[in-house]
């Protein structure tokens, strides 16, 4: 679905789903320069990196390998703690490989946090972020994205895989969501 078939429910639409693949494309051309002559294991984190594991790897021009990760997050509904549970685990090893984590939205970069130290205790050749939002308390977190998206301001967003209550995963732009939804 797109913004206009659900416009009630948000504030503002932020970015489209046009601007989104534009974007995407830029980050894809960075990422074929970067890795050039290596192997590459993108590795999704369920469930949010859905939409964006599915697009940049079709947009890569070159071969790549896919696998995934289930976290969830320990904390308070909206809040973060940084304290992550793994459901799901990869079933590729990272010995060697290098490893681009393909990650929806940084907010406080807990979560990512966590995930790198665990992902690094694996011995990869290389381990980099990327994601397709970002959000401004993320500038306190000493965790480095190599390839950012967007930026976005400190509101709750939803679309192109994020979601609130399990839905708006599968809206195709990004916006805020009307407080007045979970309120
Ligand atoms: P962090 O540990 O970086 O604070 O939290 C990252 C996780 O919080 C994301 O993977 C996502 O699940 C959730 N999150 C943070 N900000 C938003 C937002 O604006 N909208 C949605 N739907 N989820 C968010």
């Amino acid at each position: 679905m797109e913004a206009a078939d659900i416009s009630a429910d948000l504030t503002e639409v932020l970015y489209t789903k046009a601007q989104i693949e534009e974007r995407l494309t830029e980050l894809a051309r960075q990422i074929e320069d970067d890795y050039a002559g290596k192997e590459l294991l993108l590795v999704g984190v369920l469930n949010g990196a859905l939409m964006v594991m599915a697009d940049l790897s079709r947009e890569l021009k070159r071969h790549c390998e896919m696998d995934w990760m289930a976290i969830s997050s320990y904390g308070s509904g909206t809040q973060s703690s940084g304290v992550v549970r793994i459901l799901k685990d990869l079933s590729t090893e990272l010995q060697g490989r290098h490893v681009l984590v393909v990650e929806d939205i940084v907010d406080t970069g807990l979560t990512l946090a966590y995930l790198l130290q665990n992902l690094k205790s694996r011995n990869p050749a290389s381990l980099n972020v990327m994601t397709m939002f970002r959000k401004p308390e993320s500038m306190r977190s000493p965790v480095e994205v190599a390839y950012v998206g967007f930026d976005l301001p400190n509101e709750f967003v939803v679309g192109y895989g994020l979601d609130y209550a399990g839905r708006y995963r599968n809206l195709a732009d990004v916006g805020i969501l009307d407080p007045a939804i979970y309120a």
